[in-house]
């Protein structure tokens, strides 16, 4: 009998971002390029008397325990499709930045799914998995497939994109998170009149062709007026890692963790050392990506 299923999971930086205007319900359209990231968290799912929750890392105190942990949600949402009760510990193991941009609540949401489905036998289909991450939220289904593909509609609608290399990057942990509502607030607030959003044809060849010169000339994303106009200190970090050699350097999604994209191995060290040494960011750690999804590692 299994006793314990671990699933590592990855982090994503959006390297395009493009945000139409906001939906009657409230959603935005996005033209959202996803890449995962090689920053991880890990969920152990062990059986319990009850649903339970545990976190253990340096971000653990800001994580939710109750049941509006995307991990609980998860594993409600799958023993109430299976008639089960969703009797279990999960143990995230946390090492994405917590309210950063970088999909860490996703991530830990996709990851206990798919340790629940083989600590219980579920058996769910690809297909049943990525409808119940699509209802935990819209980056939920690109933690599950990892990669880089291309969300539409509010950016759980994935298409898969082939990547040609590796890249390099730099992320830098801001302190304190930023509330995705409320940047997608505020970008309401500074583009009245959004335009209809639509991937950008260089940006993807880019990727096909696993260039980073070329990745970096395309990168965009439409949230960065409004993280920045929420946090202005982000410039310097941005500024930081640009004068340290950085081929671009980006907000991550909805903030404030900022991304820089580096030529190649040596390149991202140096930019990593500078922005630790300025003392605008919280911490800079290196990446590389394209990253897998969610995958079972012991259990
Ligand atoms: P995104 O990039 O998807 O907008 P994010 O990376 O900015 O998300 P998360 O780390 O996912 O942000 O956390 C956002 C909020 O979600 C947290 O402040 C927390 O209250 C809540 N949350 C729910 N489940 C989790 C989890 N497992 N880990 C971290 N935060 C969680």
């Amino acid at each position: 009998m299994t006793v314990a299923v671990t699933v590592r999971v990855p982090a994503k930086v959006n390297v395009q971002l493009a945000v139409g205007p906001a939906r009657p319900d409230g959603f935005h359209d996005l033209a959202n390029v996803f890449l995962a990231v090689g920053l991880y968290d890990e969920v152990t799912a062990t059986p319990a008397d009850s649903l339970r929750i545990t976190c253990s890392g340096p971000d653990a105190d800001k994580v939710p325990l109750d049941r509006t942990n995307l991990a609980a949600r998860a594993a409600e949402l799958l023993a109430a499709r299976y008639g089960l009760a969703p009797d279990v510990h999960l143990h995230i193991t946390k090492d994405i930045p917590v309210a950063g941009g970088m999909a860490g609540g996703s991530a830990d949401g996709a990851a206990a799914l798919v340790a629940c489905d083989a600590l219980w036998g579920t058996g769910a289909s690809r297909a049943e998995l990525l409808d119940i991450c699509a209802e935990l939220g819209s980056d939920v289904p690109f933690s599950l497939v990892g990669g880089a593909a291309l969300g539409t509609g509010r950016g759980e609608k994935l298409t898969p994109l082939e990547v040609g290399g590796t890249f390099h990057w730099v992320f830098a942990a801001a302190d304190g998170g930023l509330s995705t509502p409320a940047v997608y607030r505020e970008f309401d607030r500074l583009t009245p009149g959004a335009a209809a959003p639509e991937a950008s044809p260089a940006l993807l060849a880019a990727l096909r062709a696993g260039d980073p010169v070329a990745l970096a000339a395309a990168v965009t994303n439409d949230l960065q007026p409004a993280a920045m106009s929420l946090r202005p200190s982000l410039a310097e970090t941005l500024g930081v890692g640009l004068a340290a050699g950085a081929l671009a350097s980006l907000v991550s999604g909805s903030g404030p963790t900022t991304a820089f994209l580096a030529e190649g191995e040596e390149s991202a060290r140096k930019i990593a050392e500078a922005l630790t040494a300025s003392g605008t960011c919280r911490s800079a750690r290196v990446a590389t990506s394209p990253a897998p999804g969610a995958t079972v590692v012991s259990g």
